[in-house]
């Protein structure tokens, strides 16, 4: 089964820009996933093309407007189109392993990247938008969020990382931040790996490294130990 990927964007050029190289660049050319990009632009009816307009009620910048993406994503997505739709926005849930693997589950995405100041409100209601951010802060377009949810994505699914394990133990797949890892050489500028990490008894070992995840998850991101928290307790 293969992912379809269809990005909707001003700047085409930027695609797939990371995604054609290493594991990412390998899955597409197996066919383990597709892009197809649609220039917005193609989409604008008015003599000069324009995409965007002066906000209603005033202010600054320009908003993208609700006609023209419409006819962008009907053509991109029919409306028997069964894979979600996202607005990459930084108004939007943050993106997380979690929904990053509901999506390497399903059939693929529809993406829509945003420029300017946004997009007229009315295009996301009329089709179902999902606003998804990476993070709180603004960049200049949609574009390299698109690239990190995609990225995020595509290295779940079947067969694109090498050893299948190593997903699971990852950060955040257990609500925990991966503990400390380490490799050659034995010695390096007077730092020594654990000892434990060497002494071969895989038990020591898996408790050792939960228990430095565990540090590392209170210290560092105290909102996901509440939130493990709350699931251990609901635990009958
Ligand atoms: N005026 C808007 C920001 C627009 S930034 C506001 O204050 O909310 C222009 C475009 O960049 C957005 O439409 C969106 O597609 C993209 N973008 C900016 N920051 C983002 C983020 N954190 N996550 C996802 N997309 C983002």
């Amino acid at each position: 089964m293969t992912f379809h990927a269809t990005v909707l964007t001003l700047y085409p050029e930027m695609f797939p820009g990371s995604l054609d190289l290493s594991l990412a660049g390998r899955a597409r050319e197996a066919g383990t996933w597709s892009l197809e990009t649609v220039q917005i632009r193609d989409f604008a009816t008015s003599k000069h093309r324009n995409v965007d307009d002066t906000p209603a009620g005033g202010g600054a910048g320009m908003v993208m407007r609700a006609d023209v993406l419409a006819r962008a994503i009907d053509h991109a997505a029919p409306a028997d189109d069964p894979r979600p739709r996202l607005l990459m926005s930084p108004r939007g849930k943050p993106l997380d392993q979690q929904r990053v693997r509901e999506l390497a589950a399903g059939p693929g995405a529809v993406i829509l990247c945003g420029r300017f100041e946004g997009v007229d409100q009315r295009v996301i209601e009329a089709r179902g938008l999902e606003e998804v951010s990476v993070g709180d802060y603004v960049l200049s377009g949609g574009e390299p969020a698109a690239l990190v949810l995609l990225d995020a994505v595509i290295r779940l699914l079947p067969g694109v990382m090498g050893n299948d394990a190593s997903g699971e133990e990852e950060s955040f797949e257990g609500g925990l931040l991966e503990h400390p890892q380490y490799t050659r050489p034995q010695l390096f500028e007077e730092r020594p790996i654990p000892e434990v990490l060497l002494s071969g008894n895989h038990a020591k070992i898996a408790a050792w490294r939960r228990a430095e995840a565990e540090r590392l998850t209170r210290e560092r991101r105290p909102d996901l130990w509440a939130a493990l928290n709350k699931d251990r307790q609901r635990v009958p």
